[in-house]
């Protein structure tokens, strides 16, 4: 089956307040087996909520919307969506008793708009809220001969999130038919969006019953697999034949399979190859020591680092000769290596690290332009140095060269 969100608030239209509800309420449906194939966010305007529920009710057999349960003028969602199914509301004892309650037990004053949240669509259930005085409301039935489930919910997380948990998880699946949506990650590291795509598309294509989506981030490139099935086990087969296929095309580029992040991979196999590493880095200042040591437990396989932003730092902690520095300047293939073979020596790890670089946006020359970057790993194998040149602003650079970095590491262990 397949689900509509309709976020209704004005403040949802702001630059202030992002729609998270219907983050959860998503995560909560694809545990059902239920895709969501449309979402909306619409201001606090009886005609716009109206508009949007018909078009909802016309593709989607489940629409849910949230917010606009409250006592205010510009909660709207009762009204508008009565209107839209062209039916009355009447004001229900009961849910009013319940609300007079709260305000009493609190001691405090009923203001006379509270009432209106006792409003229920005729036909619905009342979906009683143990956190606030907005009771949910569940219709179910046909409109233009569709048969279909509609689901109104406060907007405060915390009682939207406890009427999904206690009214309506199980009542929607009680409604479904048996459904499991299985999903696989596979993420490659320095490679180009369209590179991996030209390499993947003819693969993926031919898996018609597995959704495949690419999305592209500095550095990293994440192939999303995702599949309904009756059960998990066929839709987790399915996803499964699918990645594996791609996986064999791009071999050693996918880093991780299963969620992992580069710097936990990282960890991973300086762990099953008994090494440590230390990094001595000038353009990234500290970003991929940050980067190795956010995993938890890194003390086991990272020495250490130094940020060495002048060259005075890079001759005292790396013990890169003024000379060398000297003759062929900060940036360069030859510093780049003397940082990773002096911060190894010195820390006596494994392996050491070396970044040098122009990160911008000022300090590029012709020669040495904003985006050059060298990285160099030595081991006791030798120094390799990856000499590249990024684009984007400083931030992205910096986080391109670590990333280039940790992969440098990742391949020498694998
Ligand atoms: P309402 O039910 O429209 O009175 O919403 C009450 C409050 O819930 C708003 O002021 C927001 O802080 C919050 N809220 C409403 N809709 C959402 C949403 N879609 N995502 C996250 N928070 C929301
Ligand atoms: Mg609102």
């Amino acid at each position: 089956m397949n689900a509509e969100i309709i976020a209704v608030g004005s403040e949802l239209l702001t630059p202030f307040r992002a729609d998270t509800n219907s983050l959860y309420l998503t995560e909560q449906l694809n545990q059902l087996g239920v895709e969501v194939i449309f979402k909306s966010v619409v201001g606090d305007d009886l005609k716009q909520i109206a508009a949007a529920t018909q078009h909802a009710i016309f593709r989607s057999e489940i629409v849910i919307f949230s917010g606009g349960l409250g006592p205010t003028e510009d909660d709207l969602t009762r009204e508008a969506v009565a209107e839209a199914l062209g039916v009355s509301l009447r004001r229900d004892a009961q849910v009013l008793a319940h609300i007079e309650q709260r305000f009493a037990t609190r001691g405090w004053k009923m203001s006379p708009n509270n009432a209106k949240q006792a409003d229920v669509i005729e036909g619905a259930t009342v979906l009683p809220n143990a956190n606030g005085t907005a009771a949910g409301q569940w219709i179910s039935g046909r409109f233009d001969n569709r048969e279909r489930t509609i689901i109104l919910l406060p907007g405060p997380p915390h009682e939207l999130k406890g009427l999904f948990e206690c009214e309506c998880r199980e009542r929607l699946r009680a409604k479904l038919p048996p459904a499991s949506i299985a999903t696989r990650v596979l993420k490659i590291a320095m490679l180009g969006e369209s590179a991996v795509d030209a390499r993947v598309a003819p693969i993926y294509k031919r898996y018609g019953s597995v959704q495949t989506t690419i999305l592209a981030g500095a550095g990293e490139i994440q192939l999303h697999f995702r599949s309904r099935a009756q059960t998990m086990e066929a839709a987790q087969a399915r996803v499964d034949e699918a990645a594996d296929a791609v996986e064999e095309e791009l071999d050693d580029a996918v880093y991780s399979r299963n969620g992992e992040s580069l710097e936990q991979i990282v960890g991973y196999w300086l762990q099953m190859r008994n090494a440590t590493l230390a990094v001595a880095e000038s353009c990234t200042g500290g970003l991929l020591a940050e980067r190795i040591s956010s995993v938890g437990g890194s003390s086991r396989y990272f020495v250490g680092g130094a940020v060495v932003y002048s060259n005075a730092m890079k001759t005292e902690l790396a013990g890169v000769p003024a000379s060398m520095i000297e003759r062929h300047g900060a940036v360069s293939r030859e510093v780049a290596a003397a940082l990773a073979e002096g911060v190894r020596y010195r820390s006596e790890a494994t392996l050491g690290l070396g970044i040098t670089g122009v990160a911008g946006p000022t300090g590029g020359s012709a020669e040495k332009p904003v985006g050059l970057v060298f990285h160099a790993l030595a081991s006791d194998s030798g120094t390799e140095v990856i000499e590249r040149n990024f684009p984007g602003d400083r931030q992205r650079i910096r986080w391109f060269a670590s990333t280039l970095a940790l992969d440098m590491v990742r391949r020498k262990l694998m």
